[in-house]
């Protein structure tokens, strides 16, 4: 019989919060697919307003990226085609099912600036075969999250500028307001099929120019009003 100790867990992620002591436990990430038009053009897809679609990142994708520090970010196995997407992230410090959208406001504990990194050849092959996308979008470490702000603290706004470079390059250079489906929108929709949680952060979507990342690039996130995170492809 085997005397293997019972597994004991590593704490959970966590991320700093501007000007607090205090860290933000993460408790699960989702995601919503193509939720800018020139991204759902860029990848291929009409972007009329379908219904919006959600994936997963898992928590131990999960990376806090605190401010003003270049933050490691290992290039996971498998992929020859590793992709930025630049987003805004949602923390929410409260939870619900069924909240409706002019209550979804009111969940907000703040937002972040995130990377949803893609195994864009995994994530492609996925999709010609109908297959889930967890191998393309939840590698180990593909979810690095900067600082939160609170809502509600001057700077920030839904309609602010959202950016990515790469070696001081700009790739990614949009604003939130391009969104297709709002954030109380998703909140709400998401709400009706999963019984949200405090911790729970969702990546509301990545504007155009999405693009591959080599070893030693260095990459800046950033969005108006919000810490930026910077990122080095190890
Ligand atoms: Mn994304």
């Amino acid at each position: 019989m085997s005397s293997m100790p019972v597994p004991v867990l590593e704490p959970r992620t966590s991320l700093s919060i501007v000007g607090e002591a205090a860290r933000f436990p993460v408790r699960r990430g989702f995601c919503i697919g193509r939720n800018y038009a020139a991204h759902a053009r860029e990848m291929g897809h009409d972007p009329t307003r379908e219904a919006p679609f959600f994936f997963l990142k898992t928590a131990e994708a999960i990376v806090p990226v605190e401010a003003g520090v270049e933050t490691p970010l290992p290039y996971p196995p498998g992929t020859s085609d590793y992709h930025h997407e630049v987003e805004l992230v949602v923390a929410l410090g409260q939870g619900g099912k069924d909240i409706p959208e002019d209550k979804a406001m009111e969940h907000i504990f703040g937002y972040a600036v995130g990377l949803d990194m893609t195994r864009r050849d995994l994530q492609g092959e996925a999709k010609k075969l109908g297959r889930p996308w967890e191998i393309g979008k939840s590698a180990d470490a593909s979810g690095p999250v900067g600082p939160i702000t609170r809502a509600g603290a001057p700077g920030f706004s839904l309609s602010g500028r959202i950016t990515l470079s790469t070696d001081g390059v700009m790739k990614q250079d949009a604003t939130l307001a391009a969104m297709i489906w709002s954030i109380p929108e998703q909140i709400a929709i998401l709400s009706r099929y999963f019984e949200l949680k405090a911790g729970d952060l969702i990546f509301t979507g990545t504007p155009e120019g999405v693009s591959a990342v080599e070893r030693r690039q260095v990459m800046v996130g950033a969005v108006e009003g919000l810490t930026p995170i910077r990122l080095k492809v190890v």
